[in-house]
């Protein structure tokens, strides 16, 4: 079995869900008391959110690209970065590694294009909403991408920050989103990108019709075909 590189705790409220879910797939399908091989390294997020929202984005790379060595060293055959947001730095953490990172939005991708869905919602924070390293990456496969509006965005960026990452689910939050989902929809997304790793801490398949995709669950799902070589290896990230 190969071993799964993860850079966590952002927040360590989503990092817990990759956990689980990675062990849980390893154990159904090798039974008994296998588990995962994993190294994980967590970071202080209220370092990481501080920098983000003053647009110190090199700054995070730097953290990040210092952990992710670490995580190289301990042993990891391949690299998680454990939340959407950050993989705006993928590119310069990649330059200083030498083991591939599995990149979450070429995760999701290969999901959607595999079930024929061609047009999709994004939710995440504003900046994976708003700027293009992670929409570019759908885009490039083929995918259009709608956001919601400035108020949903706004919305939608505020209970990842002061409630998702903090570990309170609020019902009226969840009604919030779903009004969401379903705008999305009726404006033509066949499906919705859950594209911040907390939010089904919040809202799950169960809450609507319209078919959402976590991109956790997506990302654990592929890095436990890739620990059991059920999957090659990614190849490097390059450019952005
Ligand atoms: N986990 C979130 C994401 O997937 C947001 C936290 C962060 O800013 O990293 O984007």
């Amino acid at each position: 079995m190969k071993t799964i590189g993860m850079l966590g705790g952002m927040s360590w409220e989503s990092t817990q869900s990759y956990y689980r879910a990675i062990n849980e797939g390893v154990k159904a399908k090798l039974g008994g008391l296998h588990s995962a091989k994993i190294a994980l390294y967590s970071v202080d997020f209220a370092d990481i959110e501080t920098l983000q929202h003053q647009g110190e984005w090199d700054r995070t790379a730097d953290i990040l690209a210092d952990a992710a060595l670490s995580v190289q060293k301990a042993g990891a055959d391949f690299l998680l970065i454990c939340t959407n947001t950050m993989h705006k730095v993928a590119p310069q953490i990649q330059h200083k590694l030498d083991i591939p990172i599995l990149h979450i939005a070429d995760a999701t991708a290969r999901v959607l294009l595999a079930d024929g869905i061609s047009r999709v919602g994004l939710l995440g924070t504003k900046f994976t909403m708003e700027q293009d390293f992670y929409k570019a990456r759908l885009q490039a496969q083929g995918i259009d991408v709608l956001v919601p509006d400035d108020n949903e965005r706004a919305v939608i960026h505020d209970v990842i920050y002061t409630e998702l990452c903090l570990g309170v689910i609020s019902a009226a939050s969840k009604a919030r989103y779903l009004d969401i989902v379903s705008r999305l929809a009726d404006s033509g997304a066949q499906a919705i990108i859950l594209g911040c790793t907390e939010i089904a801490l919040l809202i799950q398949q169960q809450d609507t019709q319209v078919a959402l995709y976590d991109t956790t669950a997506i990302h654990a799902g592929q890095a436990i075909a890739l620990a059991l070589d059920e999957a090659p290896l990614p190849t490097r990230l390059e450019g952005s």
